[in-house]
């Protein structure tokens, strides 16, 4: 029976329509080559999204993003940088690609991101153990923004930067100012899955023009200003191509609208889980907060709901072909960080325990939304 059902994806690419208009005119000039307009034109239509004085580079990657902060920060053999655990892996391995040591830190219950005062005892612990941490990274996980006032009262504190981990969050805001605005970077995705997507790619934001340009030359093999190919430093092939860009740009025409119909998809399962005992839905903890849903992600407490568990959903929705995925594993407990410092208790593990993130695109229709319901009734016997 599953087969004759069209798979529904938890998060799938959504084109606006104008994309291939941006594509064909780089082909039309033959600016296939990176650099060139569109590169030009989606890093100021992104610096027009997130407001005044903000500085983009458009990389290969976020985690390229991500990476590129933290050779711009110094961060080297032997430093450590804190991290949030509760994360994909995008946001810390580049640690390990500058050979730190990343400090894992575990989450707090009401934006599911990091602690701040896990993140304080991390702190006075490494320093006492002999080296302050070189960075900070915290994560809007699900488009949820972090407790942004009290990590940045923390990191000030101690005199920390912070790399802002804006990957899933393009569109959210927190008091009215948008994510990817709080760091002293902050890196964001254009991956396949996330809200808006170039095919693949990244962007790095940076608070002034000489760390934007320092960023391209880091992304461009770090070339000297000379007629020959002369390097000073070890540079990245890490610039997004012109052609990527011209995605990029037709897809920020449809940005408000995407975020839009994932809100609507986060309703759609906040009135669904109304009437079922021992569901919650991931949802704004104030008015302060304005999420963009990129995921909407759901905990199920076995113990209020007759025993069924996030695992049975998963495998229930799995066989009317419905995508569903236990949420982030903590960087803690990967068998690759086995052996890194943590602060913190088991909120994070808890959450991976019991959560699962439900299809949530913003290309899902009426038709989709009607199978993934009466799927779900059906295994809460509704
Ligand atoms: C997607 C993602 C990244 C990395 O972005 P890529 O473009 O896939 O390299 C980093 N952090 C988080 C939280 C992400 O979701």
């Amino acid at each position: 029976m599953s087969s004759e059902l069209s798979k529904i994806w938890l998060s799938s690419p959504h084109m606006g329509g104008q994309e291939q208009e941006f594509v064909a005119k780089a082909f039309k000039e033959n600016w296939i080559a990176p650099l060139g307009p569109n590169v030009n034109g989606f890093e100021a239509d992104l610096e027009d999204y997130l407001g005044k004085n903000k500085h983009i580079a458009v990389l290969s990657s976020g985690t390229a993003a991500i990476h590129l902060a933290l050779v711009q920060l110094g961060v080297s053999e032997g430093d450590e940088v804190i991290c949030q655990s509760f994360t994909f892996c995008g946001s810390a391995n580049p640690i390990m690609y500058q050979g730190a040591t990343p400090i894992f830190v575990d989450s707090e219950a009401s934006t599911w991101n990091i602690c701040p005062k896990a993140l304080e005892t991390a702190i006075l612990d490494r320093i006492a153990k002999g080296k302050t941490p070189k960075a900070i990274i915290p994560v809007h996980l699900y488009g949820m923004p972090y407790l942004v006032e009290e990590v940045a009262a923390v990191a000030r504190k101690y005199d920390i930067p912070i790399i802002e981990d804006a990957a899933e969050s393009l569109g959210s805001t927190f008091k009215s100012k948008s994510c990817g605005t709080f760091g002293d970077f902050a890196a964001l995705s254009f991956n396949g899955n996330k809200i808006i997507t170039t095919s693949g790619g990244g962007a790095l934001v940076c608070k002034d023009k000489v760390s934007k340009e320092k960023t391209v030359y880091f992304s461009t093999q770090a070339r000297d200003s000379a007629p020959h190919y002369q390097h000073s430093e070890i540079g990245f092939n890490y610039r997004m191509s012109n052609i990527s860009a011209g995605i990029g740009r037709g897809q920020m025409l449809v940005l408000d609208e995407h975020v839009a119909l994932r809100r609507g998809m986060h309703e759609f399962y906040k009135t669904l889980f109304e009437d079922i005992d021992g569901v919650e839905v991931l949802s704004e903890p104030s008015e302060d907060y304005f999420s963009n849903h990129w995921l909407s992600a759901i905990l199920v407490h076995p113990d209020k709901t007759e025993g069924i568990d996030r695992e049975q959903l998963r495998l229930h929705l799995d066989t009317y072909n419905i995508e569903s995925r236990p949420l982030w594993k903590p960087m803690h407990l990967q068998p690759v960080f086995a052996n890194m410092p943590y602060y913190g208790n088991k909120v994070a593990e808890e959450l991976f325990a019991n959560g699962l993130c439900l299809p949530s695109g913003s290309n899902l229709t009426y038709e989709d939304r009607e199978r993934i319901k009466s799927a779900i009734l059906e295994v809460f016997k509704k």
